[in-house]
């Protein structure tokens, strides 16, 4: 986060798909939405496109360029009819000379077309730093700078990679490498990681990256599950991910045979969230869970909701636990938003070590409910998660060099 930030207070990015125009509608006023561009190739979208334009300031359109190196999206009419999208997955001798080509006048087209806020940098993804793709990254952000003053708008630069080839002098050289471009933000879109169940030392990685990199600019970290928050006393602006699922970036996404799910076919639209032990529980663990007759009164306490959707008892459908999902992550935003408008610090070094005492008590907090649920209910709450980041935390605060 810099002092010219276009995200000044801590936010929730909602990743919103064709299910979701809704969810835009009911939840508008937001400062940031995240559209996939392929959503706007097919007027039967309109209405997503149009609400989350409508319903928040900055609109953001991922151009999700990194489909184009897989043969999958060609089997996806959505992504295939993007203006930018090659016939066949690109070679890498087109690869090497796109940043030559109309290509990137194209993708940057598209999202200023569209209602983009901020324009994201034509991207792929790379596993790691021998990958080419690396280089190709790096010049085609540097190309996209150019379009800043045409626009008059940012530009970021998504850094998708492998987290597994990110330690040691590879994390450095990239860190060294984002920093030098004349970017306004990066948001980070790592492969594999998944909050819930990442290691130490992969936790650590990620600190370090969204650190460092906010130093120079803004920092938006992309699919990350409910312990994203975390990154804010890291120097994060921000964080992203479906209502409640696509928590993850998985290289598996970009390969064919993915079409067309609905959101109650998928299990995961029928957990509940609580945000209070950074996790999600099932159906039938959450009646136990709330039962008077199985689990202790203050428990039930401590962890039951008071949004506008729980009040008339917890909600049996998909689309009524998405909503209980977005009120309790836009009042952890609220929350965190007010508190740091109070404490209203003068330096970043004091605003970081304060949030990491705040999230280091929260994290405390949620092992000893987790902890209790287990204790009381037999339910199994992530608690290996949770220690995980709690070790992080403690190996690596905030400013540590
Ligand atoms: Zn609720």
């Amino acid at each position: 986060m810099h002092p010219n930030t276009i995200f000044p207070e801590p936010v929730f990015i909602t990743r919103l798909i064709h299910i979701d125009p809704q969810f835009a509608e009911d939840f508008r006023g937001q400062k940031s939405f995240l559209v996939t561009a392929n959503f706007f190739t097919d007027n039967k979208y309109r209405r997503l496109a149009q609400m989350a334009r409508e319903g928040c300031d900055i609109l953001i359109v991922n151009p999700v360029t990194n489909f184009f190196t897989y043969s999958g999206y060609v089997e996806k009419p959505t992504y295939s009819n993007l203006p930018y999208a090659p016939e066949l997955p690109f070679s890498r001798t087109k690869l090497k000379e796109i940043h030559r080509t109309n290509f990137i006048d194209q993708v940057v087209a598209w999202q200023v077309n569209h209602g983009a806020g901020l324009l994201i940098a034509p991207y792929f993804y790379a596993r790691d730093l021998d990958d080419r793709k690396y280089d190709y990254n790096l010049n085609l952000l540097e190309e996209t700078i150019c379009y800043k003053d045409k626009y008059g708008k940012q530009v970021w630069a998504c850094i998708n990679m492998g987290i597994k080839s990110l330690f040691n002098e590879n994390l450095n050289e990239v860190i060294d490498n984002y920093c030098k471009t004349e970017a306004d933000g990066f948001f980070i879109l790592l492969e594999g990681f998944e909050d819930r169940s990442a290691t130490t030392s992969n936790i650590i990685t990620l600190l370090t990256l969204v650190e460092e990199l906010s130093r120079k600019k803004d920092v938006i970290v992309g699919s990350i599950g409910p312990f994203g928050q975390i990154l804010f006393a890291y120097g994060a602006n921000g964080f992203s991910s479906g209502i409640g699922w696509m928590e993850t970036f998985r290289e598996s996404q970009l390969e064919g045979g993915e079409v067309g799910y609905a959101a109650d076919r998928v299990p995961r639209a029928q957990y509940y969230y609580i945000s209070s032990i950074f996790s999600y529980v099932k159906p039938y663990d959450l009646a136990t869970l709330m039962n008077p007759n199985m689990s202790p009164e203050d428990l039930i306490n401590e962890l039951k909701c008071d949004c506008v959707i729980c009040e008339e008892g917890y909600p049996k459908k998909p689309m009524d636990k998405k909503r209980h999902f977005l009120h309790k992550r836009f009042e952890e935003m609220r929350t965190l938003r007010e508190l740091l408008k109070e404490l209203d610090f003068d330096d970043m070094d004091t605003r970081k070590n304060t949030l990491h005492e705040i999230m280091m008590n929260k994290l405390l907090k949620a092992r000893f409910l987790a902890q209790r649920i287990q204790d009381e209910v037999f339910i199994d709450i992530n608690i290996a998660g949770i220690n995980n980041w709690i070790e992080a935390l403690k190996k690596y605060p905030p400013s540590s060099f």
